[in-house]
């Protein structure tokens, strides 16, 4: 497999550390607020990414942390501690906001079909980790105390800006949120390991240290939960592309200085969802999330697809109307699949590994998911019995995760309606008609007044059907 690494800027191929095992680590979510679709973009590629090494034969070891301490307004170490001020927000303790929205988060990747990674580590359980990795940093002198905090000195690298052909934007990201100066740095770039300053006086979680009573930083969480469960070496580091800097330069920076050697060969990173108005951001207040797409009638896979349609290192802009085209190919894409008929022959072995082919050369060049949905597009069009493309649809879904076959099953399943109401059918036009003028407002009214009438709505590819309940 290639695979493009911000590391050398170049598409390279994969080679694993280990016969037999990938290790991956990828930057948990920050659980003060639900995640909103972008974010939920970086863990649909990650989830294809892990999908595709075990695809093509690899095991993978994959590991996530949950950020509910220490990564402050800023990814530059400064303002409000973002768990606290969720907890300010909607007057509920950190450990109560940050169980909520780690439950919310796993809840829409199940939506989604994100698979869990095998280890979810919360940073709060390892503060015997940091301790103990900031205490080597001071000790070989990659880290020194200043007005009661722990900083990582970047003067004593060699190289510190590892992703440097970023474009300066991206390069900028935490810095330019960061309009409080840090006296006590001795470098520009330097960061904080451990906070133990007075002015995080209200920190709701406070740890006991050397350096007096504190919390980490953001930055060492996710060097030492990958250390814990991977070891001292990893194949593949993962993370959105605002995530390169600072946040994955300091977790080279001290990883690398706490080891002597070098930590992660991979570096993948995905590009931004943006809408009209720039980068979709939860610190903005206004953004999208699984709930609201569900409200307004999407199936959350629909999403997916619109995913998967681009490639993860291209920012992606979502629109409404972009949505609509997505979840139209969808539903086309399954009517096509529940139009195939299961007893349409036996599996062919040969031309199954025809039709992965294609498949697999586009996982293959740099996870082109465009292409691998293209290869699932061929199997339907191609001169082979159905239950042959019923099996290569089945097989490419073990990538894709867009419930191919049993979405398809439902389409089979669905009666059409014995009874015909012209009232009925009407209000179901008016429904349709309020959804494709995005009046969400009048087709929810819609479908509420037929339930309350004991008619339920089945939507379907071919339409909304109903039934009486
Ligand atoms: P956070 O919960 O803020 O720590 O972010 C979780 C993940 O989402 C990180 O990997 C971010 O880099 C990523 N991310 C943040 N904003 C976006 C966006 N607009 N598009 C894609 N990924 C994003
Ligand atoms: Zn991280």
């Amino acid at each position: 497999m290639y695979l493009y690494n911000s590391l050398t800027h170049k598409k390279e191929l994969f080679v694993p550390n280990h016969p037999d095992v990938v290790k991956m680590y990828t930057c948990g979510p920050t659980v003060y607020h639900y995640a909103h679709i972008g974010n939920l973009r970086s863990y649909i590629m990650e989830d294809v990414l892990e999908k595709s090494l075990r695809y093509l034969g690899y095991n993978v070891k994959r590991v996530m942390n949950i950020t509910d301490v220490g990564h402050l307004a800023s990814d530059a170490d400064t303002g409000e501690d973002k768990m606290l001020k969720g907890a300010k927000r909607e007057h509920k303790s950190v450990m109560e906001i940050a169980k909520y929205y780690t439950d919310a988060f796993f809840a829409d990747c199940e939506k989604l079909n994100i698979k869990r990674p095998e280890v979810v580590e919360p940073a709060t359980n390892c503060i015997g980790e940091y301790i103990h990795m900031v205490q080597t940093l001071l000790d070989k002198g990659f880290a020194y105390l200043a007005g009661g905090n722990v900083y990582f000195d970047t003067s004593k690298l060699e190289k510190y800006y590892v992703f440097n052909d970023h474009n300066e934007e991206d390069l900028e990201v935490g810095v330019r949120e960061g309009v409080e100066e840090d006296t006590n740095k001795r470098n520009k770039n330097d960061f904080v390991l451990w906070f133990t300053k007075s002015k995080f006086e209200d920190q709701a979680l406070k740890w006991e240290s050397p350096w007096g009573t504190g919390y980490p930083g953001w930055h060492i969480e996710c060097s030492c939960i990958s250390m814990k469960h991977l070891g001292e070496d990893m194949d593949i580091h993962c993370g959105g592309i605002d995530n390169a800097f600072p946040h994955h330069t300091n977790e080279i920076a001290q990883s690398e200085a706490y080891l002597g050697h070098k930590w992660c060969n991979y570096w993948f990173h995905v590009h931004h969802l943006n809408t009209d108005s720039g980068k979709m951001s939860k610190s903005k207040g206004e953004f999208l999330t699984v709930s609201l797409l569900e409200q307004k009638g999407y199936d959350p896979l629909a999403y997916r697809l619109f995913c998967l349609q681009s490639h993860y290192r291209r920012n992606l802009v979502f629109s409404w109307e972009n949505l609509d085209n997505a979840a139209a190919t969808y539903e086309k894409l399954i009517a096509k699949i529940a139009a195939l008929d299961p007893n349409d022959g036996e599996v062919e072995p040969q031309a199954l590994e025809g039709l992965k082919e294609r498949f697999v050369s586009a996982l293959n060049g740099d996870l082109n998911t465009s292409l691998a949905v293209t290869a699932l597009y061929d199997v339907l069009k191609a001169k082979t019995n159905d239950a042959t493309k019923l099996a290569a649809c089945a097989d490419f879904d073990r990538v894709l995760s867009l419930n191919l076959l049993s979405a398809a099953q439902k389409v089979r399943d669905a009666q059409p309606e014995e009874e015909h109401d012209p009232e009925i059918e009407a209000m179901l036009q008016a429904r349709a008609e309020a959804k494709k003028a995005k009046n969400w407002a009048e087709a929810d009214r819609i479908r509420d007044e037929l339930k309350s009438r004991g008619i339920e709505i089945i939507d379907t590819p071919q339409g909304a059907k109903w039934k009486r309940v």
